[in-house]
Parts: structure tokens; C-alpha cells; sequence
């Protein structure tokens, strides 16, 4: 029986930061990337696969900024969806390609997530990640008034707007996601932590416009599942204590207790390595077996237990 496992690939999976964004880049990354992953699958691992979408909604927000006299701009939930869209297209193309390659046909879909989100999450009241372009301050202050923006300065790098990024609770989907999984199929899901909704006044799902922290959305997306392991693959090989500072010391192994002490610590920052600790306690919480941080040429060694940080229960 193969082991079930889900896949969270980082930003710099699809597109490098470095990069200028082209299609063809982003299908060359997309193509190493579906490389690897068929390697999981060689190795006896069942998988799903989610994924970060923080530069492909940045590059649709600004298309829609460029031509808003002729085109009016789509909220933030439905950019959301065209960066699913676009990113599963891709995955499942190399995917499919990659697995024809090594000799095997396996049935690869996206799903397209909406996430649910609770209305009176304290994020609403207190947006704080910044999403699209940078703006002047006078521009700032005009995208206040006439969309009812938040624009804050960010980092004295210039103004951008800032959303709310409440925790998933669920998602729409969640039964169909299961059933082809379990069933099978390699599902692509929540990509870019899935589109958030909420359930309004009437009892009706309405799209907000907010993002989703991908690592939050891939803790709840692998317990839904029954995965036993959670990959989580970034641009570094290990989580590290004092990361960035003198003394920079590289993690082989940690504990649930050692995890919540080093992260209270602040030795994982919000934003970048805090939410894929949050992620692993809160997937071994719920029952997985264990997570793995680590980059993807290191994945199959990591899974082997040879590199990569490993972080389990006891
Ligand atoms: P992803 O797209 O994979 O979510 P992020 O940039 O959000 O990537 O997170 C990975 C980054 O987290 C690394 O490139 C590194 O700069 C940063 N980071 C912050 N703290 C740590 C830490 N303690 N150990 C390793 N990397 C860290
Ligand atoms: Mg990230």
C-alpha cells in the first residue's frame, strides 16, 4: 500500500523571485518540480499537492491595475481563483507528462478550493498581509477613499494595500478533494491556501476578498486527507535556530514541545517559517505522523530520514 502524503510547494517552485515571470519560465520550473514529485511517487508515496500562488496573484493584480481604464479591476477572491487556475493547468500538464515519462499513468486533477473562513476572524478588523503593487503616498490615499482600502506603508519600501488573512476552518470541497484522493487520483487542492468565503447572513457562501496563508490551509488540507506525512518543500534545505544571525544552527530533528518552544522563541517569523511550524503542530495534533521541512532536491533523502528538518510528535 503506498503511503499518503501531501505535497506543499513553495513560491519558488512555480517562480523564482529572481525571475521575470514568463510562461515559459514558470512551465520549466513546473516541469523540475512534477520531476520530483514523480520521484515521491516512485518511492511509494500516494500524493496531493498544494501550492503557494504569492507572485502569480501579484502579476494578475498588477495587469488589472495597469489597464483599469479599460478593464474593471476583479476583487481579490476572483484573482485568487484565476492563479488556481492557472497554476494547476500547469502542474497538471508537467505532471502528466513527467509520469508518461517514468513509465506510469496515474489520473492528476486541480480542484478548485474555496475556504471557508470565519466572518468575526480578528483578521477583518486588523488586515495585515500585503498583497500587488507599491503605491505613493498620494496614490494611497486616493485607493483609501475611493475602494475603502487598507494602504499601509510597508517597510519604508512604499505603500501597499494589506487584506485580512483569517485561518481556514474548512473547505467546500472537502468531500469531493477526499474521495478522489482515496480513491486514487493525485488531487491538486487549496492552492494559494484556497479561496476564501465566508457563509453570510442568509446562509449563503460569498467570496471575501482576503487571503489564505498556504501553509495553514495544507496542515488542515493533509489531516482531511489521512496523510501520515506532510512535505512541505521551500527554498531552504533545513529550518534553523537564529537563522540569518551569528550562531545560525540547522535542524535535523525536533519535538512538538521543542517546536512550540523555539517558535515562541521567535526563532520562526510570521510570514515565512512561523506558519509551516504552526502547520506541522497543528497536522501532528490531529494526527499525522510526521512533517518535513526541507527543499525539493532534498525531498527523497529528507523522506529517508538523511537530510531536511523532521519534526514529530515525541
Ligand atoms: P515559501 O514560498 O516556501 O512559503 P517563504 O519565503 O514563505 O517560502 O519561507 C521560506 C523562507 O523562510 C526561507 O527562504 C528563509 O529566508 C525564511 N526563514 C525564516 N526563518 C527561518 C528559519 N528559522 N529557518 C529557515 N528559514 C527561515
Ligand atoms: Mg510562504
Amino acid at each position: 500500500m503506498p503511503r499518503n502524503m501531501l505535497v506543499s510547494l513553495g513560491g519558488n517552485a512555480i517562480l523564482k523571485y529572481t525571475e521575470e515571470g514568463t510562461a515559459q519560465e514558470q512551465f520549466e520550473n513546473v516541469e523540475t518540480t512534477s520531476r520530483h514529485i514523480v520521484e515521491l511517487i516512485e518511492e511509494g508515496y500516494h500524493v496531493a499537492i498544494t501550492h503557494g500562488n504569492g507572485p502569480q496573484v501579484g502579476d494578475i493584480l498588477l495587469v488589472y491595475e495597469l489597464a483599469r481604464k479599460t478593464l474593471p479591476p476583479m476583487p481579490l477572491d476572483v484573482c485568487g481563483a484565476q492563479s488556481q487556475g492557472m497554476i494547476g493547468y500547469m502542474l497538471q500538464l508537467s505532471l502528466k507528462n513527467m509520469l508518461k515519462a517514468a513509465g506510469m499513468a496515474r489520473p492528476v486533477v486541480t480542484l478548485l478550493t474555496q475556504t471557508l473562513v470565519h466572518q468575526d476572524d480578528p483578521e477583518f478588523k486588523m488586515p495585515t498581509k500585503p498583497v500587488g503593487p507599491f503605491y505613493t503616498a498620494m496614490e494611497a490615499s486616493k485607493l483609501h477613499e475611493k475602494r475603502g482600502w487598507t494602504v499601509v506603508n510597508d517597510s519604508g519600501r512604499g505603500y501597499r494595500r494589506v487584506v485580512p488573512s483569517p485561518l481556514p476552518v474548512g473547505f467546500v470541497e472537502e468531500k469531493s478533494i477526499k474521495t478522489l484522493f482515496l480513491e486514487g487520483t493525485i488531487v491538486i487542492a487549496s492552492g494559494g491556501g484556497g479561496i476564501p468565503v465566508i457563509i453570510n447572513e442568509e446562509g449563503m457562501l460569498q467570496g471575501v476578498e482576503a487571503v489564505i496563508d498556504k501553509d495553514h490551509a495544507a496542515a488542515y488540507l493533509a489531516s482531511l486527507i489521512e496523510a501520515e506525512i506532510l512535505l512541505i518543500l521551500t527554498d531552504v534545505e533545513k529550518a534553523a535556530l537564529n537563522y540569518g544571525k551569528p550562531g545560525q544552527r540547522d535542524i535535523d530533528h525536533i519535538t512538538v514541545s521543542e517546536a512550540e518552544h523555539y517558535l515562541q522563541e521567535g526563532h520562526f517569523p510570521p510570514g515565512n517559517m512561523g506558519p509551516k511550524v504552526e502547520s506541522a503542530l497543528t497536522f501532528l495534533e490531529k494526527g499525522g505522523e510526521k512533517v518535513i521541512i526541507t527543499s525539493l532536491e532534498h525531498a527523497v533523502d529528507a523522506l529517508k530520514g538523511n537530510a531536511g528538518t523532521t519534526i514529530t510528535k515525541a
